[in-house]
């Protein structure tokens, strides 16, 4: 799951991150007001999506005046930020962040994830941080100072000195360093995140650490265990079908084909995107039915996959362990007698109950076409996109 910037910014702080003094407003009126009450002559009127890049695609202005702040909130707020992160459609602004601006002497970059290959938290630093961040990794990785972190000892002042000096800074500098960099491993482990970043970490002018952006993503098996952070869900933020699907415990993902595709298992459906771009096709999303689905829960599955407009032929390749074939077989009969499809539908299935779910189609009297096999199914998909031209 992800969150905003103002979201993260609060949790950093409450980890004993140093950060702007500002507020989150939705209205150009109340952006005024928040720049009031910060006062001086540097405001910043940031864009909220859960996005990066918003500096570069316009979603970050730097004004002097409340005034200019209203202003500059009015323009951001409505606005459809396109960045290299949101895709080519971009993202419907709806909130600002208004916050004091900071004299930068410097911008750096840090950040926390998983490394899986090493099993443990992998914290990075850069003294190259900023917009161009993607650019120095891919460049010049050795600007970027790692430190793997053994989870059961935790975040330890050693490290911290590892990576100040590790990146060139000044003793004074390494001992201030230490806290932004304790605060953000607590965030991340105590949180359960996937990842956690500040970028910028800024060195201003007065010769302090501040996070001057933001970023929390967290594990979703972990939400469980702090309702206080689901409670920061913007469902305006995600994908509408993907929304749906989870209300109904299924795993929607949209992709860019035009093959829709249901499974059940994650590892079946890597296989299932495989195979399809073998055949020269492209999945247009993947619903994962999960193992104990029901037959309700396959026809909302179904009909949840068949309301992308994306979707040209549907290939539904289910392997029969717990989710018997004739309950996936039932669940899409009565999911395609009421949708009323006219697309063509490809069929694989295997295991439990197969006759029996094969049985169900055939008789259904709709247009199935029921492959043995996958990568006979796959080429029917193929087939049949060619066929529709
Ligand atoms: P992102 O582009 O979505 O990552 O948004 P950021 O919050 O990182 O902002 C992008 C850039 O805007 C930063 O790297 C800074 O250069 C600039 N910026 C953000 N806040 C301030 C500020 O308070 N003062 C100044 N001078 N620049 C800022
Ligand atoms: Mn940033």
């Amino acid at each position: 799951m992800k969150i905003h910037e103002y979201q993260a910014k609060e949790i950093l702080k409450g980890c004993g991150v140093p950060v702007p003094k500002g507020k989150v407003a939705e209205t150009p009126e109340e952006a005024r007001k928040v720049a009031e009450e910060i006062g001086g002559k540097a405001i910043v009127v940031k864009a909220q999506i859960h996005a990066g890049g918003r500096g570069k695609g316009g979603g970050v202005k730097l004004v002097s005046t409340p005034q200019e702040a209203e202003k500059a909130a009015k323009e951001i707020l409505g606005m459809t930020l396109v960045t290299h992160q949101t895709g080519s459609s971009g993202r419907v602004v709806r909130k600002v962040l208004v916050e004091e601006g900071m004299k930068i002497k410097e911008e750096l970059y840090l950040g926390v994830v998983i490394d899986r290959s090493k099993a443990s938290p992998v914290v990075m630093a850069s003294r190259e941080g900023g917009v161009e961040i993607e650019k120095v990794a891919a460049q010049t990785p050795e600007k970027i100072v790692k430190e793997w972190i053994d989870p059961l000892m935790g975040f330890k002042p050693f490290h911290a000195n590892k990576i100040g000096y590790g990146l060139g800074l000044e003793p004074g500098q390494v001992g201030k360093m230490r806290s932004v960099l304790s605060g953000l491993y607590k965030a991340f482990y105590e949180k359960d995140c996937l990842l956690a970043e500040i970028n910028p970490l800024v060195l201003t002018e007065s010769g302090d650490f501040i996070a001057l952006d933001a970023k929390l993503n967290f594990d979703d098996n972990g939400l469980f265990r702090h309702k206080e952070i689901s409670s920061l869900r913007d469902l305006n933020e995600e994908v509408p079908l993907e929304v749906e699907a989870s209300r109904y415990n299924l795993n929607y993902i949209k992709l860019d084909g035009n093959v829709g595709c249901m499974v059940n298992g994650a590892g079946l459906a890597m296989a299932t995107m495989d195979i399809i771009k073998v055949v020269g096709a492209e999945p247009a999303n993947f619903l994962d039915v999960g193992g104990g689905a029901t037959v309700e829960m396959v026809k909302n599955g179904f009909r949840i996959l068949m309301s992308d407009p994306d979707v040209k032929v549907v290939f539904i390749n289910i392997f029969g362990g717990i989710l018997r074939c004739d309950t996936l077989a039932k669940g899409v009969t009565e999911a395609v007698a009421e949708v009323k499809v006219n697309l063509p539908v490809v069929v694989r299935l295997e295991g439990t109950n197969v006759e029996e779910g094969r049985r169900i189609l055939n008789q259904s009297g709709l247009n199935f076409t029921v492959a043995i096999g996958m990568k006979e199914a796959a080429q029917k998909v193929a087939e049949a996109l060619k066929t529709l031209g």
